[in-house]
């Protein structure tokens, strides 16, 4: 049955979140052990939870992308999957035709009349297709594996204006730019947020689309939950739940069998996606069927 923008899960998801003040986790995910981890995460915390692919995952194995979607639907409590910077419009088409319940539609390496044109023109076309999108005004710095490196392009921070016309082509959820960066902030110190910006940024989403945060490595809680109380409803996570995970891979690799690496690694991310959930407050949200 074609899917339609009406039961969309992500937008029903965010908005919930929204409306209860709390955040919802957006793992990062590369393989079996992160898509194992979220799923017995969200389960045991009963929360609502959504996994992230790259368009990566299309060109690596599209397997990666059915496990995803058995992992959706098979879950007891609410998951959903998002396709996070699809940065060509090929890829976006070709992600469209899976299961994604959101793609983020990430134009940010053109100019900003450009990004606007392709975002409005790509996001009608994924809306007709049942899926919501989500937008980058501004840029974000920096990088993370699985996204292309888009150069030297210096990071652009987003204005309420900005965000208003990106809201006004349509977009279902937006990813502003307002000092936080992809990859490492190297050291805690350099996290510097403009949590104005935030305030004038949501003033231009209320009521019509929902702000998700991108770049949160190494964020202290406080942090974390100060974004959700300026009004960020998803919060993507990488090294946040995958630290453990990288450390415990590197020293074991070769030292211990391969089915153990696997399943204390998938306990590692488990671990540190139940303890981000207490911290965004979703723990228990994830009862409503949706
Ligand atoms: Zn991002």
């Amino acid at each position: 049955m074609p899917k339609s923008m009406k039961d969309n899960r992500a937008v029903r998801m965010l908005r919930e979140a929204e409306e209860g003040g709390y955040g919802i986790i957006g793992v990062v995910s590369y393989n079996l052990e992160t898509i194992t981890a979220v799923v017995r995460a969200a389960e045991k915390k009963r929360s609502p939870a959504q996994i992230l692919l790259f368009p990566w995952a299309l060109h690596y194995s599209p397997l990666l992308i059915h496990l995803a979607i058995a992992a959706v639907r098979t879950a007891t409590v609410p998951i959903v999957l998002h396709m996070d910077h699809a940065q060509s419009e090929d890829e976006i088409i070709a992600a469209s035709d899976y299961d994604f319940d959101s793609i983020m539609v990430d134009m940010s390496h053109y100019e900003k009349e450009e990004n606007l044109e392709k975002t409005e023109r790509i996001t009608k076309m994924l809306h007709g297709k049942g899926i919501a999108t989500e937008a980058e005004p501004g840029r974000i710095n920096g990088g993370e594996d699985g996204v292309k490196d888009t150069g030297d392009l210096e990071g652009l921070l987003t204005t309420g204006e900005e965000a208003a016309r990106f809201v006004s082509t349509g977009i279902d959820f937006l990813a502003p730019a307002f000092g936080n960066v992809h990859g490492n902030y190297g050291g805690i110190e350099n996290i510097r947020l403009e949590y104005d910006r935030l305030t004038s940024i949501r003033e231009a989403c209320k009521g019509k689309a929902q702000m998700v945060l991108h770049g949160t490595n190494t964020f202290p809680d406080e942090t974390t939950q100060k974004c959700i109380k300026g009004g960020m409803t998803r919060i993507n996570v990488n090294d946040l739940v995958l630290s453990k995970y990288n450390e415990y891979v590197k020293e074991n690799t070769g030292k211990v069998p391969l089915t153990e690496l696997m399943g204390k690694g998938t306990d590692l991310i488990q671990e540190l996606c139940e303890y981000q959930m207490d911290v965004m407050g979703s723990s228990g949200k994830g009862e409503v069927r949706y």
